[in-house]
């Protein structure tokens, strides 16, 4: 008896040092370990953080990811540092801009208007077909050389001092940037401002709460509507979006969508109609929803721009099944950019690029019938 508790022991401690071992050696799949400096000075303690007997988690988007001592996610800007989970780009923007509100593209708030636009490194997803992976892919080392800081009281003040009534975070992923968003958010709130948030979405639902009352447009990237097209080509899973895309919806936070057609990949006609019918269904008819023209880039430079006819293909799938404000995007003056009364079927915004030629909405109303129209119409 007592042999067989001695050999017992024994096992489980030669199992829990082949463990740590293996750990020490191979990081969990999920985690890249750091290869390159930190400026530790520049390190944040981050949200969202979980504490482990082996190390931290992070819990702020579905990957979870566990981090062991040293190592960072796979947004590569959240990372252990001394058994803490930090935040490597607080205030450390390298992307800043004054843009057209139409550029996000954003079409149901203050046409027009020039929006405020900031970016760190980072993104917790992988598109083969990303439009700024030189930044969002990158880590945070390879592009602060030089770079300064901005707090989020600098970027509140200049939003201010060039005249913008708004705020976007934008560019890469603005969640895995989450603590200098949610600072920024609120100060900008407190200061009148507005916020836009444009993100794929992929976040869990406990931090999407908190940030969600900061924001009045909040911009989803829905890529396609098939979980193996997600897997394989945009690096999470599609059900983590949708289930974003209704927790915005049950907030009442006002929710645009936007969905790249890249050929070949997500441009299949019945799999769009489903994910009209889903988006009628869960968000209803008067969610804003684009059809934007993919350009040949980044991993997928062979591919070639999305055919017009496909764009319109599926605004007429998404209109005949009742959405009401269906938009094509990437193609100046194509009058798929225009806002329609659906009431009256008068121009109610008429937009070429990011130009507004014409804006028939008066106290969020249709100047010839009265419908309101959803949106931010008046600052
Ligand atoms: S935000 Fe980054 S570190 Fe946190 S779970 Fe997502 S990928 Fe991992």
């Amino acid at each position: 008896m007592i042999k067989n508790i001695k050999l017992y022991l024994f096992l489980n401690i030669a199992l829990c040092i082949i463990t740590v071992f293996i750990i020490a050696v191979y990081p969990p799949p999920q985690t890249v370990s750091s290869i390159l400096t930190i400026d530790k000075t520049r390190v944040k303690q981050a949200d969202w953080e979980r504490q482990d007997c082996l190390g931290v988690q992070c819990e702020l988007c579905p990957f979870r990811c566990f981090l062991s001592e040293g190592s960072r996610g796979i947004c590569r800007v959240r990372m252990n540092v001394a058994g803490r989970l930090r935040t490597l780009v607080y205030g450390q923007p390298v992307s800043v801009h004054i843009d057209p509100i139409e550029k996000k593209p954003v079409y149901h708030m203050l046409p027009g208007s020039r929006i405020f636009s900031i970016a760190t490194v980072g993104c917790n997803l992988r598109c083969n077909f990303c439009q700024n992976w030189e930044i969002s892919q990158r880590n945070p080392e390879e592009t602060r050389e030089g770079d300064k800081i901005l707090t989020p009281e600098q970027v509140v003040e200049a939003a201010i001092a060039n005249n913008c009534n708004s705020i976007a975070y934008t560019y890469s992923e603005p969640i895995v940037f989450y603590e200098y968003v949610l600072d920024i958010a609120r100060l900008a709130k407190q200061k009148g401002l507005r916020n836009v948030l444009v993100s794929a979405g992929y976040v869990n639902r406990e931090p999407l709460k908190k940030l969600a009352p900061y924001f009045d447009v909040i911009k989803i990237d829905l890529k396609g509507f098939n979980e193996q097209f997600y897997r394989k080509v945009v690096g999470g899973d599609l059900k983590y979006v949708l289930s974003t895309l209704k927790e915005l919806h049950k907030l009442g936070v006002l929710t645009e969508v936007v969905n790249l057609v890249v050929p070949g990949l997500n441009d299949d006609m019945q799999e769009i109609d489903r994910m009209c019918k889903w988006i009628y269904d869960n968000l209803g008819p008067d969610t804003p929803l684009f059809f934007s023209r993919f350009s040949p880039q980044y991993k997928l430079g062979n591919l070639p721009a999305t055919p017009i006819e496909t764009l319109e293909k599926a605004r007429k799938i998404a209109m005949d099944i009742g959405l009401r404000y269906v938009y094509i995007g990437n193609i100046a003056g194509h009058p798929g950019e225009n806002t329609l009364c659906p009431s009256c079927g008068k121009m109610l915004v008429r937009r070429y690029g990011y130009t507004i030629l014409e804006n028939n909405i008066k106290k969020g109303r249709c100047i010839f019938c009265g419908r309101e129209i959803p949106g931010i119409w008046d600052n």
